[in-house]
């Protein structure tokens, strides 16, 4: 639970506090032209860069707890840049060998090379597929939602090799037969690209691990993911509370606080039960991933949870709030273009709940 903190996380959850202050929301009115650099530096002298970094490479290696402490806390300020405070993680890459650990994973890590994830396929295309010809592994197929992948130096993409099964395999965007189709920007803002795959020759030594073992890395790191998105999702919760609990003290027209009625009372309380909710689930499963335990079903569950409640909850505050919220730059709208996408990306919530249902029925996995 949130309350149940080890003396270092109490410590690290203060410091998000104040890092969010002092560095994320001095930039929230009139951001610098180089406030991403300001945070990234900031992020860097306060440690929490590296906490999303291996060790092998000078990061910190923290672990999930730790990251939903801080992801949490940094939300509930609702600040600009919170994606530069983390630098970039392995994702699929983690524990890669040469050559991959060189080209791939150091670039990575230092900044030098961005990465993309390639798993979203048109529905009326073929799979994105691979023959292993020599050297190379060649490469034809499409994907669809690619985020960052106009300005990716390579895609870490989901292709089923003939004969071997799906792989993950790093397809370097400068190659021969690699197109952009399509760029295109989503509700939150965030910039997307669809890539097309004509014969692009790969060398197989960049495929990910076993050719074949592709799924479930690729599963991981959308884990990892899901566990993000909840940690925010319930940082941006504990904002949007903050928000009403101000605006249900103030005044009407009458001169009667807000927050007199039944009805709206109701509603925020049934807001608060909801974050109670995620927020304990986020924390449980933090710690039973930290434990080492399997967390695919537990993170399904909080992903969807969460992701469905800070929903509810944005759209219920605009609600309370009234028409001002509803103005294109008021803090409530924004926020609600940046969390509607959180319920399809990383696992659509249906496909999730049925795949949950799947995983106790059929697998007998997950717990309560
Ligand atoms: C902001 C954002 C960023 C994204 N970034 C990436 C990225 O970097 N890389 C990437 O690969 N993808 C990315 N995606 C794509 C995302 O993973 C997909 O949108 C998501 O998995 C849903 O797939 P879909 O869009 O093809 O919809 P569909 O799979 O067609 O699903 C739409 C709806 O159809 C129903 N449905 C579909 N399948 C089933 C089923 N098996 N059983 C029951 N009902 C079903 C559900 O109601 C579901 O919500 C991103 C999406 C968003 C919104």
């Amino acid at each position: 639970m949130p309350e149940m903190l080890s003396p270092e996380l109490i410590k690290l959850r203060d410091d998000c506090a104040k890092f969010a202050t002092q560095h994320l929301l001095i930039h929230a009115d009139q951001p610098a032209v180089d406030a991403q650099d300001q945070v990234r530096a900031a992020a860097k002298a306060a440690g929490l860069f590296a906490m999303t970094q291996p060790t092998a490479f000078g990061g910190s290696a923290a672990g999930q707890l730790a990251l939903c402490v801080a992801r949490e806390t940094l939300a509930a300020a609702n600040p600009p840049f919170m994606d530069s405070v983390f630098g970039p993680s392995p994702g699929v890459l983690g524990g890669v060998q040469e050559p991959l650990a060189s080209s791939h994973l150091g670039p990575l890590i230092a900044g030098e090379k961005r990465s993309s994830f390639g798993f979203t396929e048109p529905d009326d295309a073929e799979p994105t597929r691979g023959v292993i010809e020599g050297d190379n592994v060649v490469i034809t197929g499409q994907k669809s939602y690619v985020t960052g992948g106009a300005d990716a130096d390579f895609i870490n993409a989901l292709v089923r090799v003939e004969d071997r099964g799906p792989s993950m395999i790093v397809i370097d965007t400068h190659l021969p037969g690699v197109k952009i189709e399509k760029k295109f920007v989503s509700l939150d803002g965030s910039h997307h690209a669809a890539f097309s795959f004509t014969n692009v020759a790969v060398p197989t030594n960049q495929i990910i691990g076993e050719p074949g073992e592709g799924l479930p890395k690729a599963m991981r790191q959308i884990g990892d993911i899901r566990l993000l998105f909840a940690a925010q999702a319930c940082g941006y919760m504990i904002w949007v509370l903050d928000l009403l609990n101000q605006h249900l003290k103030s005044a009407d027209k009458s001169g009667s606080a807000r927050g007199d009625k039944d009805v709206v009372r109701w509603h925020y309380s049934e807001l608060r039960i909801q974050a109670f909710a995620a927020r304990s689930m986020l924390y449980r499963t933090a710690r039973l991933a930290d434990q080492g335990e399997n967390i695919v079903n537990e993170a399904m569950a909080t992903k969807v949870f969460a992701t469905e409640a800070v929903g509810v909850m944005v759209d219920r505050a605009i609600q309370l709030v009234g028409g001002t919220a509803l103005v294109e730059d008021h803090p409530l709208a924004i926020l609600y273009r940046k969390v509607r996408g959180w319920r399809l990306a990383e696992g659509a919530t249906d496909v999730l709940k049925l795949n949950i249902g799947r995983g106790i029925l059929e697998l007998d996995k997950g717990r309560i």
